[in-house]
């Protein structure tokens, strides 16, 4: 008998064959499990909606629709506790990307979908709903059960999912929260350290009435008497012409004005106050202009890049810093508009997208959206649908921006497509967004192009192998050229001064000649030196963590010792623990440090300083990024953050300040890394005139890398490091596997790491490197230790690496003694 159509299935006559619902839920499973659709649901299941089901006895899920069946399962399953969406809210394409990521990254679609899924959507008992103090206190045009959770809420302020269920002693919680999401009583979080994305401000408004001119100009003209109250709203006029958004404290501020006449004129239902999310998405019309001409080389691979997607859905563009690649996708992104379709525009950090969607937004309008982790749940909900009913053309977004429910999509554009930060690290599902992404667009029969001034060695063996199309543009567009660069030997100062120098005087004396002609400069200091170490002066001795096997850094404002990987802090340390001597000397200089020199030898320069301790907010990002365009800052020291893809017209000095932390890993990606990041920071200077310079301060001015980037030469570079990762069998000659095992106990983690070894057998044991300690053999009192697996790049062969891996990890953990230690898999490690 052929299998019933699933039409037919939902069908309430045919209820006597029980109708089965294969659901996904947010939590790491093995396998997705099945639930029985009661006959009175049967009308309402349909692939992609959510559903409420219990796990267990207490703990509920709002789970996803994956497959409905009939097939007769071997237990029996519990019914679902009531449908929750009338629509799906995830399309079929996207489930196929689910499964593809969850089997390829090896980890479980309830991961995914915890990746995948705004947290409005993803309810678990785990979930908060925090009351939103906009609302007021006045529940009374409620309903019961709406009611009481309201009532619980206002003298808790926030209440787990699971408590509401106490609460209500009612099956269906999850109706009754979603009417007080919706009424704006509250809003959803996934735990409690994600306040800062809902940041509440005030924000002011005319009242609809005085939208209307006429009745706006009797108002001012003798309408209203009080002059504060006029002088104030006169201010918030002026403010409305070049602002959509203005807050209260803005206005107050303009007009210098206490909160007294606004309030009278919020009584006086001339303004109105609404407290809203910052932030949250605005989008004016949408359009598409393009108001500039490209030029003859931008021209030319344009061209290129439309035929070669003729033959190819994937292809390369390498183009050196500031030839103007975001004016060829803009070119691109209006054709795909044009032919009705929508595009995704990635980016490696949250970081850049500030600065881009100002430069879409003169091209498309309202039709570009941004969207990333930092939103709060309500404004990633409206960017969903807005996706999904195809109001957005255009997205912006970091890696999770490949999870929205795109209807049409044509265009996947991957820009700095080396990144590393495309790498998911943690939590599961660990993937690569350009890896992702290429897949993605194939389900759409999309095109992709990947961008970079300096690929990834992989895409570029692939391009050079005729697997992607390829495009390059050699020439800085305009005047720029690429900078020249000189590298400053410290060997020689470091000898006459013992405490190490940050900046050596070949560079602080150009420094100066920058700054007279009011140009400006960035400081590049890498991560690795980003905070200075307390250090014994006598034996070299730096204090640890006790709970990682990693140095503790000083941080001057707080007068601590901090850790970075777990973020223990610590007194200073008076004697040293192993010669007993009491003076430290600081090694190596961060940030915070070259700020500070910074100040004493210029004192007149603005400096900023952009790193993970300045920059906590996107707000405070961008605002940084924009004084600095805006030449608001003369010199801007950073770290990494310093270093991607924006586009600054009046640098004209880059440092970088300590090149051998770059050059002197041990990881095989470290000259690749070096490469790229000397290249890409370099390529922020002399933007729009030929006048750009870069100092590289380093011990060892004969290094290799140093001369590839001196002479911009990418080719030169990547012939020899393919050589030596060809003589190494590393990628993109073969695909990387890394396996970690941690536990609290050293030696349990080792047996564990030997028996999952020996579990995989010769063959495969061939090829590995490991097991071993990791580079930090210890984090957060774990012990860590892990195996590399080097696979032939053949499907067959990854396919059957990754299964034996998944059953050795069953193989050891039948050892109860092992069963605890944890195994964390990552497929194509990027570091
Ligand atoms: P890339 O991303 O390749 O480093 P950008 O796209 O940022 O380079 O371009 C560098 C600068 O040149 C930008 O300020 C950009 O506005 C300008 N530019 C590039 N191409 C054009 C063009 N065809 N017309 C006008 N300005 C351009
Ligand atoms: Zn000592
Ligand atoms: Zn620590």
């Amino acid at each position: 008998m052929a299998a019933p159509s699933q039409e037919s299935l939902f069908r309430t006559e045919n209820s006597d064959i029980p109708l089965l619902a294969e659901v996904i839920i947010p939590v790491a499973l093995p396998q997705n499990y099945t639930w029985s659709v009661p006959a009175s649901m049967r009308d309402q299941v349909q692939i992609g909606i959510r559903v409420e089901v219990n796990l267990g006895a207490r703990r509920r899920y709002a789970g996803i629709i994956k497959r409905l069946h009939t097939d007769k399962p071997d237990f029996k399953p519990k019914p679902i506790i009531q449908v929750l969406d009338d629509h799906p809210i995830v399309t079929e394409t996207q489930l196929i990307f689910w499964t593809w990521i969850a089997q390829y990254y090896l980890c479980t679609e309830g991961e995914v979908m915890s990746a995948a899924l705004p947290t409005n959507f993803k309810l678990s008992s785990e979930t908060w709903l925090r009351l939103l103090p906009t609302y007021g206190e006045d529940f009374t045009a409620l309903e019961d059960a709406e009611y009481l959770l309201a009532e619980a809420l206002s003298i808790k302020k926030q209440l787990r999912i699971s408590e509401a269920q106490l609460i209500l002693q009612n099956k269906q919680v999850y109706s009754i929260i979603h009417r007080l999401v919706e009424l704006g009583i509250a809003e959803l979080v996934e735990s409690l350290q994600e306040k800062y994305a809902s940041r509440l401000d005030t924000f002011i408004s005319l009242h609809p009435t005085y939208q209307d001119e006429t009745t706006l100009a009797d108002l001012l003209n003798g309408g209203l008497r009080a002059p504060k109250q006029l002088e104030l709203l006169l201010a918030y006029l002026d403010l409305k012409k070049d602002n959509d958004f203005i807050t209260r404290a803005t206005l107050l501020k303009r007009a210098s004005s206490t909160a007294a006449p606004l309030q009278a004129l919020i009584e006086k239902e001339i303004l109105i106050a609404e407290k809203r999310s910052v932030g949250r998405i605005t989008r004016p019309e949408a359009f598409v202009k393009l108001d500039f001409t490209l030029s003859s080389y931008q021209e030319t691979a344009l061209q290129s890049i439309r035929s070669q997607w003729n033959q190819q859905d994937v292809c390369l563009i390498r183009g050196v810093t500031g030839s103007g690649k975001t004016h060829l996708y803009i070119q691109l992104i209006a054709d795909a508009i044009q032919q009705g379709r929508q595009v995704l525009y990635l980016l490696p950090e949250i970081a850049l997208t500030s600065q881009i969607i100002r430069r879409l937004q003169q091209h498309f309008g309202g039709g570009v959206g941004v969207y990333h982790s930092r939103f709060s749940g309500n404004e990633r909900v409206e960017i969903w649908n807005e996706v999904r009913s195809g109001k957005i053309r255009v997205m912006l977004g970091a890696r999770s921006a490949l999870f929205l429910p795109f209807t049409d999509l044509g265009l996947i554009i991957c820009d700095e497509e080396h990144d590393a930060s495309y790498k998911q690290q943690d939590p599961a599902p660990r993937y690569h967004a350009r890896d992702a992404a290429i897949y993605f667009a194939a389900r759409y029969q999309a095109k992709v192009l990947l961008g970079s001034a300096t690929p990834s060695l992989e895409s570029f063996y692939h391009a050079q192998q005729g697997k992607y199309g390829y495009v390059e543009l050699t020439q800085r567009f305009g005047a720029g050229e690429l900078p020249s660069l000189q590298v400053i030997d410290t060997r020689a100062i470091l000898k006459e001064d013992r405490t190490r120098v940050s900046m050596t005087p070949p560079l602080m004396k150009r420094m100066e000649e920058v700054l007279a002609q009011k140009r400006q400069i960035i400081l590049f200091q890498n991560r690795r030196g980003y905070s200075p170490y307390q250090l014994c002066i006598l034996c070299g001795w730096i204090p640890q963590c006790e709970h990682c096997d990693v140095s503790l850094t000083y941080h001057k404002k707080s007068n601590q010792l901090r850790c970075h990987y777990c973020g223990s802090s610590y007194p200073l340390v008076q004697r040293c623990h192993a010669c007993g001597h009491d003076q430290f000397g600081q090694r190596s200089f961060g940030t915070e440090r070259i700020e500070e020199q910074l100040q004493l030898h210029f004192p007149k320069a603005r400096i900023a300083r952009m790193d993970v301790d300045t920059v906590k907010g996107k707000q405070a990002h961008d605002q940084l990024i924009q004084q600095f365009e805006t030449g608001e800052v003369d010199i801007l020291v950073g770290t990494q953050m310093v270093v991607k893809g924006l586009d600054f017209d009046r640098v004209d000095l880059v440092g970088i300040l300590d090149a051998d932390g770059l050059m002197h890993f041990a990881d095989f990606r470290a000259s690749e890394r070096a490469f790229q990041l000397m290249e890409q920071v370099s390529g922020r200077a002399g933007r729009k005139q030929a006048n750009g310079q870069v100092l590289v301060q380093t011990s060892d001015p004969e290094h290799s890398i140093l001369k590839w980037v001196a002479a911009h030469d990418y080719i030169g570079f990547y012939e020899a490091e393919l050589k030596k990762r060809q003589a190494f069998g590393y990628p993109p000659f073969s695909r990387m596997i890394r396996v970690l095992f941690r536990y609290k106990q050293q030696s349990v983690v080792e047996q564990a790491a030997q028996a999952w070894a020996k579990a995989m057998g010769a063959t495969w044991q061939a090829r590995m490197i490991g097991p071993a300690e990791s580079m930090i053999a210890r984090i957060r009192d774990q012990y860590r230790m892990e195996v590399w697996l080097k696979l032939p790049r053949s499907a067959k062969s990854i396919a059957e690496a990754k299964g034996k891996i998944i059953s050795s990890i069953y193989q050891f953990r039948k050892e109860k003694s092992l069963a605890r230690v944890d195994v964390v898999i990552d497929v194509d490690p990027v570091s």
